[in-house]
C-alpha cells in the first residue's frame, strides 16, 4: 500500500499582489512550492507526489524542471483541485493520503509523524493550533464573544484515508473549503492533532518580503603601525606603544564596519562618503562617522541585525578590550551587546601584522530591510 502526499497550488494568488504567482516565489533560498515537495521526497513513509497547479501558470512548474512528481492541473476551487488529485491516484493502490496547501512551506516532519501515527486509528486528521486573540461575532447588529477554548485555527498538512475521502469526495454536495469539512458534515469523526505556530500560511506578499530582506555586508581595512600615535580599535582608545597611521583616527575596526553596514545596504563605501583627501576629516573620530553611517542607513529603513568582528593583530591582546569596544560600538549603531560578536585573532607572527607594523580588521554585517 503506498501513501500520497498531495500539494494544491491551483489558487489564482488573488491576495498575492505580484505577476509572479505565489507558489513560484522565493522563500528561504527555494521556491515556495519546492518546500513541500522536498520535505515530501525526503519523508519515508511517502511515495507518491501528486501537485495540482493552477493551468495559467504552466511555465512557471515548467522552469522548476521537478523530478518523480505527478503534476496535474486543477478545478476552478480548491475542493475541485483536491478532488483531482484524488481522482488521479485511483489506481496507484493509495492508502494514506496527505493534502497540503503550498502556501505553508514550514510544516515539520515531526507533523508527518504524528499524522500517520494518528493514521492508524483515525480516518481524518487535522492539526490545529488554539487561538490566543479573543474572537467576536458579528450577529446583526450585535457583537458577541466567542469562547476562545472552543475554536481552532486549521492547518495542513490534513491526513486522510483514502478511500473514505474519496467516498466522500464522491458524494458531496456543497462547496468546502478544506476537505476534513466532508467528514464534518458526514457527520464523521475527525481527530484534531497539535499543529504548529510556525506552520504559518503564506498569504500576501509581505509574508515573503520580509524573511527575504536580510542583506549582508562585508568590510576589511589595514592600517599602518607607527610609534607615537594613538591607537582607536572598536571606537576606543587602547594603551599602545604605536598607533594607526590614517587620515582620520585610524580605528579599522569602525572604518570596516562601516563598508560592510554600507555593503549590507548596498549604499557604496567610505571612501566615497568620506574622502581621505578632504580637510574635513582629517583626524576626525571615526565614531562620529559611524553614526553618521548608522544615521543614514536608518533614514533608509535599514535596520541593523547583526555585526561580526576579526580584528587581526599581533599585540596589543585584545581580551580585556572586548566589553568595551562592544559597549562602544552598540551605542553608536543603536543595537544591543548580544547583535556584536568581536574576536580576536593574531597573524602567527607572519607578514607585516605578525611582525608588528600593522593592524587588520574584518566585518560581517547584515541588515533588515524594514517596508
Ligand atoms: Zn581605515
Amino acid at each position: 500500500m503506498n501513501n500520497c502526499f498531495i500539494i494544491l497550488a491551483g489558487g489564482e494568488s488573488k491576495r498575492f499582489n505580484s505577476k509572479t504567482p505565489k507558489p513560484y516565489h522565493i522563500y528561504r533560498g527555494k521556491h515556495l512550492i519546492v518546500h513541500s515537495i522536498d520535505k515530501a521526497k525526503k519523508y519515508k513513509k511517502i511515495n507518491k507526489i501528486v501537485i495540482v497547479i493552477n493551468k495559467k501558470h504552466r511555465n512557471f512548474i515548467k522552469k522548476l524542471n521537478i523530478i518523480n512528481v505527478k503534476i496535474i492541473e486543477g478545478g476552478k476551487t480548491r475542493a475541485d483541485s483536491a478532488y483531482r488529485a484524488l481522482k488521479s491516484i485511483k489506481n496507484n493502490n493509495i492508502k494514506n493520503v496527505m493534502i497540503h496547501d503550498a502556501a505553508r512551506p514550514n510544516f515539520t516532519i515531526k507533523l508527518l509523524d504524528k499524522l500517520f501515527k494518528e493514521l492508524k486509528s483515525n480516518d481524518c486528521v487535522v492539526p490545529a493550533i488554539k487561538i490566543n486573540d479573543t474572537v467576536k461575532q458579528k450577529i446583526k447588529n450585535t457583537i458577541i464573544n466567542l469562547n476562545r477554548e472552543n475554536i481552532y485555527l486549521t492547518q495542513t498538512p490534513q491526513g486522510f484515508n483514502y478511500k473514505k475521502l474519496l467516498k466522500l469526495q464522491n458524494n458531496k454536495s456543497s462547496e468546502i473549503t478544506d476537505d476534513a469539512n466532508l467528514f464534518i458534515s458526514a457527520g464523521k469523526k475527525i481527530k484534531i492533532i497539535n499543529g504548529d505556530p510556525n506552520n504559518k500560511k503564506i498569504t500576501v506578499n509581505s509574508d515573503i518580503r520580509i524573511d527575504n530582506s536580510t542583506k549582508y555586508g562585508i568590510g576589511f581595512d589595514v592600517h599602518k603601525l607607527v610609534p607615537r600615535k594613538k591607537l582607536y580599535l572598536g571606537g576606543i582608545k587602547i594603551p599602545s606603544p604605536v598607533g594607526t597611521l590614517g587620515h582620520s583616527d585610524g580605528d579599522p575596526v569602525l572604518h570596516a564596519i562601516m563598508d560592510a553596514l554600507l555593503g549590507a545596504c548596498n549604499m557604496g563605501d567610505i571612501g566615497e562618503k568620506f574622502s581621505d583627501t578632504n580637510e574635513k576629516f582629517k583626524n576626525i573620530r571615526s565614531t562620529i562617522l559611524l553614526k553618521k553611517v548608522v544615521e543614514e542607513i536608518k533614514s533608509k529603513e535599514f535596520i541593523i541585525n547583526n555585526i561580526d568582528i576579526n580584528i587581526i593583530t599581533q599585540k596589543p591582546k585584545l581580551q580585556k578590550y572586548k566589553k568595551k569596544m562592544i559597549n562602544c560600538i552598540k551605542k553608536l549603531c543603536e543595537i544591543s551587546n548580544s547583535q556584536i560578536n568581536i574576536k580576536g585573532k593574531t597573524a602567527e607572527k607572519l607578514g607585516v601584522i605578525g611582525k608588528e607594523k600593522a593592524i587588520a580588521c574584518e566585518v560581517i554585517a547584515s541588515v533588515i530591510k524594514n517596508d
